[in-house]
């Protein structure tokens, strides 16, 4: 956020608020009153690493923010961004979503060039290979070394008096432009715009970069933009549904997945519930179309993070158990359709049915909002690994056994990308990144 009329800490502190939901491993903020930045980083939830105190020490009108879950690099403080370094550029901070695609290949020319590293980050390398530009200024720097990162991500980066924002030419990530009294605001997602009280102006072009400074807001296209395509997975499951993505509202997009889903399959039940909190939507969709009671079936415990988004898989096993529990009164004796957003590796629909059949569920029927995740991400989402992803080792009947539903379905690719064009958006021509579900990469090592 940019706002040479405010003391922006507030501003960015309940913004990361409203973007917990993107992470939950680090949290880190920094500042700058246009004389110096000062950095604030730890492990733990936004309330956890700003306390009182600790935010009080933080005043300015130039600052960035991050909430980090790994997904390359250790879950560990070092990795924590924004990530603040002095080079011949001056100090700068930099913060990143996503993934450089080409990160171990920079990382091994940068190494044998005698770069030390102090972190596994991507935002790590963007420094080193600024730091190393030909240019002794910034955005020069920014013009040189953007194309040589291959990959899905967005950027923000700041000096003492000025916030820079870009995006990959193919946009995997999302990046919004708002509006405040006197500055602008930056966000992966619009929810946090609400909450402070901006104003939404505009999504980051892909490819282009944006300038803000005292004299105003200057756009230029850093990279030339290629094939559109937005993770569509923000749409299934990663974004807050209260968010826009190229003006297309998560939650009206969720809901209709939920009606194209409920339009391919054939199963009659008593009721439909959805797996909270991701997957209310579409839960409504579906029973909607199908013209069936909605129902809370399963209820969360919020005061648990994601359970997904933790370490290791002992973890998450554990945190799946402690998160959801059942409505036996809404679930004893009926046969049940429940919607889920996706399956990663099984365990939450594994463990859920379980609980329903203990809580009585006659029948237990299941419906996911997306097609089977058969491949890896490379662009910021966490299933990078192909041996992990249960649809990429057993067939949809096999996963069934495996989860021991009465019945499982899937949506079609075409079903899902049909109900995200249906919900109305700004006028862009977009295209979607699908390579989880259809193995077409848009960026490789070689692009
Ligand atoms: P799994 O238990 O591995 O099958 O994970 C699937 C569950 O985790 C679903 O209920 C989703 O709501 C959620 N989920 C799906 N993808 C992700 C992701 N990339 N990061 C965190 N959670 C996810
Ligand atoms: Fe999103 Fe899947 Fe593409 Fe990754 S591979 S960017 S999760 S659509």
């Amino acid at each position: 956020m940019f706002a040479p009329e405010k003391d922006v800490q507030s501003y960015i502190h309940f913004g990361l608020y409203a973007l917990q939901h993107r992470g939950q491993e680090s949290a880190g903020i920094s500042i700058s009153d246009g004389s110096d930045i000062k950095t604030k980083k730890k492990m733990g939830l936004v309330s956890e690493v700003f306390q009182g105190d600790t935010l009080e020490n933080l005043s300015g009108y130039n600052a960035i923010g991050h909430v980090r879950y790994s997904t390359e690099g250790d879950s560990s403080v070092t990795n924590a961004q924004p990530l603040t370094i002095t080079c011949k550029l001056g100090k700068i901070s930099i913060v990143h979503n996503g993934n450089l695609k080409n990160a171990k290949g920079l990382r091994k020319r940068l190494e044998e060039e005698g770069t030390i590293f102090q972190t596994t980050t991507d935002s790590e390398i963007l420094a080193h290979l600024l730091a190393k530009s030909s240019y002794n200024n910034i955005i020069d720097g920014l013009k040189e070394v953007a194309s040589m990162m291959k990959g899905g991500y967005t950027f923000l980066l700041m000096t003492t008096d000025r916030l820079i924002a870009f995006r990959d030419a193919h946009g995997f990530r999302p990046l919004s432009l708002g509006k405040v009294d006197g500055g602008y605001v930056l966000s992966s997602e619009t929810c946090a715009f609400d909450t402070i009280g901006a104003e939404y102006v505009r999504d980051i072009s892909p490819g282009e970069m944006v300038v803000i400074d005292k004299q105003g807001i200057t756009s230029t296209t850093l990279l030339e933009p290629k094939d559109p395509s937005l993770c569509i997975f923000e749409y299934i499951y990663f974004a807050r549904p209260d968010s826009n993505l190229i003006g297309k509202n998560v939650h009206l997009v969720r809901k209709e997945l939920g009606k194209e889903l409920a339009k391919e399959s054939n199963i009659t039940a008593d009721i439909v519930s959805g797996v909270p909190d991701s997957s209310l939507s579409a839960a409504s969709g579906v029973a909607e179309a199908l013209n069936l009671p909605y129902e809370m079936g399963l209820i969360k415990n919020r005061y648990i993070g994601r359970t997904f988004i933790k370490p290791n898989q002992e973890m998450r096993e554990l945190g799946v158990q402690v998160k959801l529990n059942p409505v036996n009164a809404t679930v004893f004796g009926k046969r049940i359709i429940l919607v889920d957003d996706s399956i990663v590796r099984g365990t939450t629909i594994t463990n859920i049915i379980k609980t329903l059949r203990d809580a009585g569920a006659k029948e237990v029927h299941i419906l996911i909002s997306s097609p089977p995740v058969k491949f890896p991400c490379y662009y910021g989402i966490d299933t990078s690994s192909c041996g992990e992803l249960i649809a990429s080792k057993l067939n949809v009947e096999e996963i069934r056994t495996e989860i021991g539903a009465d019945s499982l379905q899937f949506l079609s690719i075409q079903g899902m990308v049909r109900a995200v064009e249906r919900v109305p958006g700004l006028n862009e021509n977009t295209g979607y990144c699908l390579a989880c579900f259809n193995g077409e990469y848009p960026v490789t090592e070689e692009d």
